[in-house]
Order: C-alpha cells, then structure tokens, then sequence
C-alpha cells in the first residue's frame, strides 16, 4: 500500500526511530515539490534522502572512506551524512534545495526500510509536521497536523529515539556536525579517531539551522527549578507537572523520547508559558538544549513562526 502511493507520485506519512516522516519517490521531482507544500516548508531548505544502506547511498553521492566508516558502524541509526552529489545522481534536484550536496540516512525501522527496498531507490523524508512546528513522535500527532493533505500514515507507535537525527557534513576525511542528535560528535569522533569540527555558524548552509524552530504555541522558558504558576516539564530531581518529568532518573535518552510529545502536551494545557528545568548539556542533552533553545527563541511578528522545517 505504501509503496503503491509512492509510486503514484504520492506523499505519505512514515515511521522512522527518530520522527514521523513525510515520504515522496525522491526520484520523482511532482512528487518532492508536494512535500514542500504540503508542509509549507520554504524551497530553499534541503530534505533528507532515506536509503537501504550504504549501497544504495553510493549510487547518489561520493562515499569517501571516512563516510563509508560512519555509515558502516551508525547505520541504519540517527545520523545523516551529507555528501557531494555525483554528477549522474537521479535525485530531484529539489531534494538538495539546489545545492551541490545530499543528505542521507539509513532509518532504523524495519518498515520503512522495507518501503524503500520494495521501491528500489530512497524516499525523501522530512519530519511530518508543518514547517515550523513540533516534530511528530507519533502516528496520531502526523493525522492531526497532515489530515486531509496526505492519504496514509503507517502507524508504528511512538518512535524510540524521540528527536531528529544528528547531521554531520563529510568532505573527504573532513567531519563537520551541522546539527547534534542522539548521536553525539564525540562518539562519532572515537569512532574514527578524527575531529569533528563545528560549522561556523555565521554561515547558513541550509536553513534548518535558522534560529527559531520547533516552537510550540507557547512562550518556552528555559533553565528554570520552579514552575512559578505556568505549565512545568521537569527532569531528574527538579520535578514539573505530574505527568510531566523528561525523565525521573535523569537519563538523557529517556528525555529525548519524551521531548516533543511533553512539549506537546503542555501546550495544550496552557495559553500562559511553558517553563522547563535545567537539562545536562552532555551527550544526547546537546541535542535536547538545541532544540529547547530553537523552541524559546524569539520570533518575529509577534509570535509569527519564521523560520523552517
Ligand atoms: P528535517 O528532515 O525536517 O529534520 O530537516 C532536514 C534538515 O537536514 C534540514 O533542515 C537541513 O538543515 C538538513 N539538510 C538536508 N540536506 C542538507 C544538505 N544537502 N546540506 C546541509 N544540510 C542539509
Ligand atoms: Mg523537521
């Protein structure tokens, strides 16, 4: 059934361990650009191309050895590697934004890998939510925002790993993360025994890097040991609502599973703030602090979402 839909040129809603993705045949240029509008996200912001494995990663872009290692030792997992396109590469250009490079990752999920084998080439899959908003944990958060836009979800419960994954730039034996993830740079760098360096952030290589992002409707206060009146997500020791700690022995995974769906939550509980405790910022905490603080930053227009997704 999925994959007929791809095949027809649909969009459709597929699970992944990180988020719920909005999947097109990434061959086919109609079928990408719906994805950008289903979503409202700007063309201008390139999307992840899911794959088989590193073989089928091959086809589409030069797999240096320092590539091919991560891939090896990560996949399928929650790391995307962006690579130069090979000149003959079949992929809408729209997948890249118009960029000389392509994301790529191998999902840890059976189904949707399958989809992918079945089709015989990858899916491109932005997270499922409209641009700018939370990113889907669940099947039923993807029908609340996309019903009636797409014509299947395929429901595979709450994902594991909760937030979206970590993107390393790969330029022969050059690493450079452009977001954290679950996977953290220093367990990429022990891997290969080589640095990995942090983008310059003065410089936008794609816009999923803008400030603000990820926002609730609420106004997010970070860092915070009280809930001082307003709707509070807690973690470890530091109590939130009741239903509401990231994570009672303070585990960091635990946290990034629950994120979104918390965040979620306690927007619908609130027209006031949301305040959040303090969260480690080591290993999968980088990646949770990332997006608490894409969620809290400022917007333009008096709450106008403006950047992307
Ligand atoms: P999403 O799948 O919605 O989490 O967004 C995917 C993110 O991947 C985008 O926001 C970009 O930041 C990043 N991305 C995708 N393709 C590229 C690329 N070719 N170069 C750099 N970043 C990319
Ligand atoms: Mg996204």
């Amino acid at each position: 059934m999925a994959v007929e839909k791809l095949l027809l040129g649909e969009v459709i809603g597929l699970p992944t361990e990180t988020v719920y993705g909005l999947a097109a045949d990434a061959h086919s240029e109609l079928a990408v650009e719906k994805i950008y509008r289903v979503k409202g996200r700007p063309s201008y912001n390139p999307l992840i191309c899911h794959v088989s494995g590193p073989e089928m990663a091959a086809r589409y872009v030069n797999v240096s050895s320092t590539a091919r290692k991560l891939m090896d030792i990560f996949w399928p997992g929650p790391l995307t590697v962006v690579c130069a396109r090979k000149p003959e590469c079949k992929i809408a250009d729209a997948v890249s934004a118009g960029l000389g490079t392509l994301a790529v990752r191998c999902p840890d999920n059976e189904a949707t890998r399958a989809v992918i084998t079945a089709l015989n080439r990858p899916i491109a899959a932005p997270s499922a939510n409209l641009s700018g908003k939370l990113s889907p944990t669940t099947a039923e958060s993807v029908y609340k925002s996309l019903s009636g836009e797409i014509p299947l979800v395929v429901d595979d419960g709450q994902t594991s790993v909760g937030i979206e994954s970590t993107i390393v730039a790969v330029d022969g034996d050059r690493i450079t993360l452009l977001r954290p993830g679950s996977v953290s740079a220093d367990e990429i760098s022990d891997c290969v025994s080589l640095p990995v360096h942090d983008r310059d952030t003065s410089v936008i290589t794609a816009p999923g890097q803008i400030n603000s992002h990820y926002a609730p409707n609420s106004r997010i206060l970070l860092n915070c040991d009280q809930p001082n009146g307003q709707v509070m997500i807690g973690f470890a020791g530091i109590e939130g609502d009741e239903d509401l700690n990231l994570s009672p022995d303070g585990d960091l995974k635990e946290a990034a599973h629950n994120l979104f769906e918390f965040l979620r939550i306690a927007d619908a509980r609130t027209d006031g703030d949301i305040v959040i405790a303090p969260i480690p910022q080591r290993g999968v905490g980088i990646a949770i602090n990332d997006r608490l603080k894409r969620a809290a930053a400022p917007r333009t227009n008096d709450n106008k979402q403006v950047a992307n997704d």
